[in-house]
């Protein structure tokens, strides 16, 4: 089978699917990769680094499999011939109408986000890689951002307390906020509604805060919590939340809209000079004046909603994404290179949203 790498069009879009390093690894099990003319402009990889790793210069929407990074746009999905393969991210709880498309386009999808989040599949999970660098850049954003030193600082003027910073919602984004955090030297404490993400924020040297609420939902992600559990927690965090610097937040509970943590009272309680930063714009954010893709200041407080940081490192983004894209690759084809996947193994059948009836 040819895999196609068509240039992402969607605006900020500089991730690319496919990285030369990763094309040259994929010689032999495939049969050839063609890259469209400028797809790797964003993630400063010009079309020459694809040739000399294997790949040809041409139209990736005619080849059997197409990787993409971002959902296909309803143009794209209409270049897509009748039985080719798409892997990508397809937002596939929330994109309802693309999923109909591409079933109605007979078009094998297969979503990253799908993926399940077992052992081993580990290689193939866009959603932790993504992830990481969401956490990492929220950090020096909000560093950034802060009137004050993340360091405790001891000069001849003086010692400066380090900060504190706050991580609401530890997954794979506020673990790496935390790691990140700590090595700029902040005080860091992790909260989740998952008990078991206690040891894991400890071990990365930050404190637990408990609050009394559990809420572990299906395949290790979080539920959404009842009104009453929601109320609560709110209360508490507004209290808990005036003695933080930076507060970085990163709830999501998969297809609904992201819960409210940081209440504008809240924000009202922190300290001049404060910053949030809000991971969670793309699905409605955790702040209640977030403004996603904007940065406000509310009551002195900076409220920072970045969309699709991944996008702003594309070169490391691109390159993590692009060996998770050729794992779930290797297991999309058989050993002659066609594409024929194994229904029967559960990585395929969890990750596969659209399949042609035959
Ligand atoms: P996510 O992006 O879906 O959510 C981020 C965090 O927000 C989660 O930790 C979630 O518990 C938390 N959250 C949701 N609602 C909340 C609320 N109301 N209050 C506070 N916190 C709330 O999560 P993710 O980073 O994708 O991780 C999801 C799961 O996948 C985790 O269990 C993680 O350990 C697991 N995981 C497993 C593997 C693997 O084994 N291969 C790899 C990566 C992640």
């Amino acid at each position: 089978a040819t895999v196609g790498v068509p240039r992402e069009r969607g605006a900020g879009e500089r991730r690319v699917a496919l990285v030369p390093k990763v094309i040259e690894r994929l010689r032999g099990t495939c049969g050839g990769v063609v890259v469209e003319s400028g797809a790797g402009l964003g993630a400063l990889i010009p079309d020459d680094l694809f040739v000399s790793a294997g790949a040809t210069i041409g139209d990736p929407w005619a080849c059997d499999v197409v990787v993409k990074v971002a959902p296909p746009t309803p143009g794209e999905i209409g270049r897509l011939r009748p039985g080719t393969a798409l892997i990508g991210f397809l937002d596939p709880l929330v994109a309802t109408t693309t999923v109909a498309a591409l079933r109605e386009a007979g078009v094998l999808g297969f979503a990253m986000e799908s993926v399940p989040r077992i052992s081993r599949a580990q290689s193939m999970d866009a959603l932790s890689s993504q992830a990481n660098v969401g956490g990492y850049k929220a950090v020096l954003l909000a560093a950034e951002r802060s009137t004050r030193f993340f360091p405790m600082l001891t000069t001849a003027a003086g010692t400066v307390k380090p900060a504190t910073v706050l991580v609401l919602g530890v997954g794979v984004a506020g673990l790496q906020a935390l790691a990140t955090a700590k090595r700029l030297g902040a005080r860091t404490t992790g909260y989740d509604v998952r008990p078991e993400v206690a040891e894991q924020v400890r071990s990365l040297g930050a404190q637990w805060l408990d609050l009394g609420i559990e809420a572990a939902g299906e395949g290790g992600y979080a539920r959404e919590l009842t009104g009453e559990e929601r109320a609560e927690q709110q209360r508490r965090l507004e209290e808990a939340i005036t003695g933080f610097d930076v507060v970085i937040t990163t709830a999501l509970v998969p297809g609904r809209k992201a819960p409210t943590l940081v209440t504008a009272n809240a924000v009202k309680g922190m300290r001049p000079g404060s910053v949030v930063v809000d991971l969670a714009g793309e699905s409605g954010g955790n702040c209640e004046l977030t403004e996603p893709g904007e940065t406000v200041v509310r009551h002195d407080v900076t409220i920072a909603a970045p969309l699709n940081l991944p996008a702003t490192m594309p070169e490391h983004a691109s390159e993590l994404y692009a060996r998770n894209v050729a794992a779930l690759l290797a297991l999309v084809l058989d050993e002659s290179g066609a594409v024929a996947p194994d229904w029967s193994d559960e990585v395929l059948a969890a990750s596969c949203v659209t399949r042609r009836e035959s």
